[in-house]
C-alpha cells in the first residue's frame, strides 16, 4: 500500500453535513474546497461552520487562533471542477442516487486517477456509486454523524470493487 500524502480535501455540499466535515478537515489543518450549487448555500455553510468554531472557542475545546486559521483553511467554490486539486473528496450532497451517480461520474473526469472519491451517504450502495466511475477500487463511503463536529466517529464503507455492470454480466 502507497502512503497517500493528503493536503487538499473537497467537500460537495454545504448543507448539515457538508459544512460540518469541511469544519473538522479544516480544523484537523487540511486544505477544503466547500462546494455547492448557489452562493446562499455556501454562505449558510460558512455561517455555521463559524457560529460552531466559535462555540468550540467559548468552550474552551480550541483556541481562537485554531478557529481563525480553520476558517482560513475552506475556499467556497460553485465550480466542480475545484475538486481537481484534491486528493480527497467527499461528497455530501442531497440524498439522491441519480444525483450522487452524476457527481462522481464528473469527478473521475476532473480529478486525478489517485484521488480517492467518498460518498457520505446514508443509504445508497456503494457498489452503485463506484460503478459510474472507472476507479472502483477508489471509491468508498465515508459516513460521518450528526452534528460532525461533535461526534468523534466515522464509518467506512467499501463498495465491492467490480462496477456493479461487469458484475452483473459475470452472474449471467
Ligand atoms: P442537506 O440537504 O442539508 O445538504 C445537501 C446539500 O447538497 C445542499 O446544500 C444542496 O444544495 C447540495 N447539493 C445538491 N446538489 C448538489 C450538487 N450537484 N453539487 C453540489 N452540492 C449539491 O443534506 P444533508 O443532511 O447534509 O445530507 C447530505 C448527505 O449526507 C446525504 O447523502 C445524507 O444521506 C447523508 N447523511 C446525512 C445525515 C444527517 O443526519 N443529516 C447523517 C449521515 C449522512
Amino acid at each position: 500500500m502507497e502512503k497517500m500524502n493528503l493536503q487538499t480535501v473537497t467537500v460537495i455540499g454545504a448543507g448539515t453535513m457538508g459544512n460540518g466535515i469541511a469544519h473538522v478537515f479544516a480544523l484537523a489543518g487540511f486544505d477544503v474546497n466547500l462546494i455547492d450549487i448557489k452562493q446562499e448555500f455556501l454562505d449558510r455553510g460558512l455561517a455555521t461552520i463559524k457560529k460552531n468554531l466559535d462555540r468550540q472557542v467559548a468552550k474552551q475545546t480550541i483556541a481562537q487562533k485554531d478557529a481563525d486559521s480553520a476558517l482560513k483553511k475552506i475556499s467556497p467554490s460553485l465550480n466542480l471542477e475545484t475538486a481537481q486539486d484534491s486528493q480527497l473528496v467527499v461528497e455530501a450532497a442531497s440524498e439522491d442516487a441519480a444525483l450522487k451517480r452524476e457527481l462522481f461520474a464528473k469527478l473521475d473526469q476532473i480529478c486525478p486517477a489517485e484521488t480517492i472519491l467518498a460518498s457520505n451517504t446514508s443509504s445508497i450502495s456503494i457498489t452503485e456509486i463506484a460503478a459510474a466511475t472507472k476507479r472502483a477500487d477508489k471509491v468508498v463511503g465515508m459516513h460521518f454523524f450528526n452534528p460532525v463536529p461533535v461526534m468523534t466517529l466515522v464509518e467506512v464503507i467499501r463498495g465491492l470493487e467490480l462496477p456493479t455492470k461487469r458484475l452483473i454480466q459475470s452472474w449471467h
